[in-house]
């Protein structure tokens, strides 16, 4: 008998342990279109309805599925065979708050107590997913619901890749799940090999066969990560800066201050030259009269020199208890005119979920 510290979780394997364990590609495949099949989906049925989020969240363990009698190519003797070495959990739903604008926030129970959020963003011809890297978070950026939370645990693999599995189906018919997004909560370089590993699994054919290009991993500025993700993989990035000065960075993001902006940009420069293919971006969260000047502006432009980077300004989404205010319509606009006439791309992200607490900087468990 297997004991349950041995057992190996569906969602934690990649095509090529599939293939090792199952003793056949053809199997390994016939897996990988079973666990992320309808048929599956089918056995998960504990959703709290969408209607009626809940008030507290009771339940933390996990929802654990049977495997089938049998998958096609797979057969009822090879199965057998795994079936007490194999688990299948996925996260719990808790609730599932939909905003106005279809922006959905889900509270998912992934065991040991910890409960994390992911938002699934519907948008023309593709939805995407912010998914959770960790419960809570090892940095503590100063204008993050999150950072109150503390840091609990890091999430595995099967833990990340199981917000996919749990949201894809949600996403409308013209706008399949097909990106993801590493800005949830946690910071991703601080749980590199899970992340790299969830990379894995949700870019594998023949499912879920995302691509890399539409994966984005969303750091703080931890340096070593990052030239670690850089080297190991093709997925895009981006990088929270926030502050054109180091002592305005230290301010905002004291957990990330050993490592200065000119080390982080410069690193993005060198990436450049030998990954031109990759999405590099420079987040912004712009607050009223800290970091939102011309001044401010002129300094971005001088530092993204030789930077191949697209630009994103987001006015903080203020949450209970936050220290900044957001800047305004008027200062955020003045800020990309003066960026965009030095001719770098620069957009203004539109914050999705603001009335369920789903924008970025906002996911803090506010109704556990
Ligand atoms: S902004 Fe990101 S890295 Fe900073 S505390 Fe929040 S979740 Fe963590």
């Amino acid at each position: 008998m297997t004991s349950p510290a041995s057992k190996i979780e569906l969602l934690r394997l990649t095509q090529a342990e599939w293939s090792e364990r199952l003793d056949s590609p053809d199997r390994a495949r016939a897996m990988a279109r079973w666990i992320f099949s309808d048929e599956a989906r089918a056995l998960a049925h504990d959703d709290a309805p969408d209607s009626a989020a809940p008030d507290s969240i009771t339940s933390t363990t996990p929802l654990s599925l049977s495997l089938p009698a049998s998958i096609p190519a797979v057969s009822h003797r090879v199965l057998d065979r795994w079936r007490e070495s194999l688990d299948f959990h996925v996260p719990r739903c808790r609730s599932r708050q939909r905003s106005s604008d279809g922006t959905i926030k889900y509270a998912l129970a992934v065991g040991s107590g910890a409960n994390i959020e992911s938002v699934l963003i519907p948008a023309r011809g593709r939805s995407t997913l912010c998914v959770s890297s960790q419960v809570g978070c090892t940095r503590h950026c100063a204008f993050c619901a999150t950072a109150r939370l503390g840091f609990r645990r890091n999430l595995r693999a099967e833990e990340i890749v199981g917000q996919f599995w749990r949201a894809r189906h949600d996403a409308p018919q013209s706008s399949p799940l097909r990106n993801i997004v590493f800005m949830g909560m946690g910071e991703p370089l601080d749980n590199l090999d899970e992340v790299l590993r969830a990379i894995a699994i949700l870019t594998q054919q023949p499912e879920p066969q995302l691509s890399a290009r539409n994966i984005t991993v969303s750091t703080s500025g931890v340096l070593p990560g990052m030239v670690r993700l850089l080297s190991e993989s093709r997925v895009n990035l981006a990088l929270s800066l926030n502050a054109t000065t180091d002592e305005t960075r230290r301010h905002l993001m004291p957990q990330t201050a050993q490592w200065p902006i000119g080390a982080l940009l410069d690193l993005l420069r060198h990436d450049a030259q030998t990954n031109p293919g990759r999405d590099v971006f420079i987040e912004m969260v712009l607050f009223d009269s800290v970091n939102d000047s011309e001044d401010d502006a002129r300094r971005l432009i001088d530092l993204l020199q030789g930077v191949n980077a697209r630009v994103n300004l987001i006015a903080h989404n203020a949450f209970d208890g936050s220290p900044f205010r957001p800047t305004t319509s008027e200062r955020l606009q003045r800020f990309k005119d003066i960026v965009l006439n030095a001719g770098i791309r620069c957009l203004t992200r539109v914050p999705r979920g603001q009335e369920i607490a789903a924008a970025c900087g906002q996911l803090a468990l506010r109704h556990a």
